[in-house]
């Protein structure tokens, strides 16, 4: 590698924040201190503008920190919603940026069937759930639906790829690919095409669709592992260990040693387990973390992995 190469593989483009690291519901409370109870949510300061990921409860700590910081007014931000579930649009109507006139908000997500984008994420601010309707903030919003597919101009000079993530509603992972070939991976909500999925899925299905179920299996597989192959950033569901799976398949969420095996597969450089369950305590989080470090000690395929944390930065 040369060294003006090398150069500008160190230097980094974009800083990753977390601001909320749970699913499901918010879990505040002193078993849960330390990776924080907030749901989802994440900040990317790239150049003069945010790009955030979804607006669960830590899109309010992401507005006050802004406000603390005195950017009040004239901020740019970009949000993308992997799915409208609660806990991925709950912190919406509490994100003071979006009371502030001068700012400019772009909330994107995927295109559903039937009802607009914008209407669901409207509809949680009706009068009957929320005192302010959503076209009385005093933000510029806008918003923009997206498909699976690769966006070239769709941010500043980055490159953003979409994929559809196995999950009880419509819901899409992204890949942001930097001008310094950097890649960062965000997949949540998402249960992983496992082999004890594919059985159950099998049991439930009249035996002449199982040829094509292996299939399409395989296919959904390649399809994932060629999304996050290479990536230097891989935030991604893991909630359950492989003992609680049973009893919650279908439900949307992956094992985590599914998650380690697709990631380490990938060649993933820093995975990330994110979307905690709300009744994991700290110490169940750290005996992950642990756990999963010491096993990748063994084989050193990934270079880093972390269990996401509230306030934990990672630089790109
Ligand atoms: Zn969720
Ligand atoms: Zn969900």
């Amino acid at each position: 590698m040369n060294k003006k190469l090398k150069k500008q593989n160190n230097n980094h483009i974009a800083e990753i924040t977390f601001w909320g690291v749970r699913g499901s519901i918010p879990s505040p409370g002193a078993s849960t201190a330390y990776f924080g109870g907030n749901t989802s949510c994440i900040s990317i300061k790239y150049k003069d503008r945010y790009i955030i990921l979804d607006a669960g409860s830590g899109i309010r700590i992401f507005g006050n920190h802004l406000i603390k910081e005195n950017k009040i007014s004239g901020n740019k931000v970009d949000l993308f919603i992997s799915h409208t579930h609660w806990d991925h649009i709950q912190g919406l109507p509490f994100f003071a940026t979006a009371f502030i006139k001068g700012n400019t908000i772009r909330i994107l997500g995927p295109k559903l069937f039937g009802t607009p984008f914008e209407k669901v994420i409207s509809n949680q601010m009706e009068h009957s759930y929320f005192p302010i309707r959503l076209k009385n903030l005093s933000a510029d919003i806008k918003f923009c639906e997206l498909a699976i597919g690769r966006y070239e101009n769709l941010i500043d000079d980055i490159t953003v790829e979409t994929i559809l993530n196995n999950h009880p509603v419509i819901d899409m992972g992204y890949k942001f690919i930097f001008p310094n070939n950097k890649i960062l991976c965000y997949i949540s909500d998402f249960e992983y095409y496992s082999d004890f999925y594919y059985q159950s899925l099998k049991k439930s299905n009249k035996p002449a669709l199982e040829k094509i179920g292996r299939k399409v299996l395989s296919d959904l597989r390649i399809q994932f592992l060629n999304f996050i192959e290479n990536c230097d950033v891989l935030i991604i569901d893991s909630v359950y260990a492989k003992e609680e799976y049973p009893k919650k398949i279908g439900w949307g969420h992956s094992v985590f040693e599914d998650i380690f095996e697709v990631a380490t597969k990938a060649k993933v450089k820093h995975l990330c387990f994110f979307h905690h369950e709300p009744n994991s305590t700290d110490e169940h989080l750290k005996n992950i973390e642990k756990q999963y470090n010491t096993l990748n000690k063994k084989i050193k395929l990934i270079q880093k992995i972390t269990v996401a944390r509230e306030g934990l930065t990672i630089n790109i």
